[in-house]
């Protein structure tokens, strides 16, 4: 029998929740300090504790995973914490394309992957000297919003700068990346593309709530101008959206391109979820300025099945189910090899 094992955040419930319901064993790679939170869950089967994530790494934890014919899913948390070396280097088979995920956390391969897609993206600032309109600054990974802010100049980009190093939030040398800032609605589109049947499965959309920029929208003008504080775009919990029917149509046409962009640049391409992530203007223009290559913590919101997933499934499907189902198929075929890296 094939496990399905994950790491203990970000969408770990959700996945093993799918596996437990697809009769899949559940292995969750935990933290120590997590256990207690974890244990409350009767659908995960098997705790392999550790001091860090890192430790998936070690080859005990890869010989338990072995053992259990795991498939490791990856979400944010494996990003965030380790390198696409330290990735790239998991013996456990990882569902999707783990060779892809380096392609999310460089900023550089990141655009060429976008602009390959076709996908309209903002305009990149390369000198701060250049700032005219509008625009967000980033910093390099996937550092969920934080230290991120936003200038209308260099003047202005020079001060918050300055004021985020001496608060210990940015370091004097960390090079960041600017970008034109695109007005409007945020919708962060959510897919699935199985390599089993070809097709691409539009899952649903999700918005994310910021803190504090979203805090700022709550306090008059007034205060808002008397304000020293530079606000962040830490992510704080995701909403449900669903998006104009007409829109539909346009969002296929996105995803399936950056599914044949994939399949060129980045083999054996986009298999599993993903996400492109952006902003719709007041013309229903969309400008995509992120994408993740693996299953978003936005789809955490429909555990229960998603609005555009009722459509095609006759039963309650969450991305957690749907990525199980995909690799209960695949065993049952001995076709472990095209959905797994
Ligand atoms: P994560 O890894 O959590 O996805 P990240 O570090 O890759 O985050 P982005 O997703 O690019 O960062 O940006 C974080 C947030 O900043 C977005 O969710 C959005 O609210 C805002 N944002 C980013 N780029 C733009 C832009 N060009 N215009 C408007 N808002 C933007």
């Amino acid at each position: 029998m094939t496990a399905i094992a994950t790491l203990g955040s970000h969408c770990a419930l959700q996945v093993l929740k799918g596996a437990k319901d697809e009769g899949l064993k559940t292995i969750l790679v935990c933290e120590k300090k997590r256990e207690k939170l974890y244990r409350r869950f009767p659908f995960i089967d098997e705790l392999i504790m550790v001091d860090s994530f890192k430790e998936v790494l070690d080859a005990k934890c890869q010989k338990t995973l072995e053992e259990n014919n795991a498939v490791l899913i990856p979400h944010g948390t494996l990003i965030a914490q380790m390198s696409s070396e330290e990735i790239e280097s998991i013996k456990t088979p990882v569902f999707g394309n783990k060779w892809i995920l380096r392609w999310e956390s460089d900023r550089v391969m990141k655009e060429k992957l976008m602009r390959e897609a076709n996908l309209p993206m903002p305009k990149p600032v390369t000198d701060p000297k250049d700032i005219e309109k509008l625009v967000i600054v980033k910093r390099q990974g996937a550092a969920g919003g934080k230290g991120y802010f936003m200038a209308a100049s260099e003047e202005e980009y020079n001060t918050k700068r300055n004021q985020l190093i001496s608060e210990g939030v940015l370091s004097k040398d960390e090079t960041l990346y600017i970008q034109e800032y695109a007005a409007g609605v945020l919708a962060y589109l959510q897919f699935f593309y199985s390599p089993l049947t070809n097709e691409l499965e539009f899952f649903g959309v999700d918005q994310r709530h910021e803190s504090d920029i979203e805090g700022l929208g709550r306090i008059p003008a007034e205060q808002q101008l008397k304000s020293k504080k530079v606000p962040s775009f830490n992510v704080i919990g995701n909403s449900p959206l669903v998006l104009r029917e007409s829109l539909l149509d346009e969002v296929y046409t996105m995803g399936e391109n950056f599914v044949e962009a994939a399949k060129r640049v980045v083999a054996p391409g986009m298999n599993g979820p993903f996400c492109i992530e952006g902003v719709y203007d007041e013309n229903a223009k969309f400008t995509s300025f992120e994408f993740s290559a693996r299953i978003v913590a936005g789809t955490n919101i429909y555990m229960d099945g998603s609005p555009y997933y009722s459509l095609l499934f006759n039963e309650n499907m969450s991305m957690g189910k749907r990525i199980a189902r995909e690799i209960k198929i695949a065993t049952e075929k001995n076709q472990l090899d095209k959905i797994t890296t």
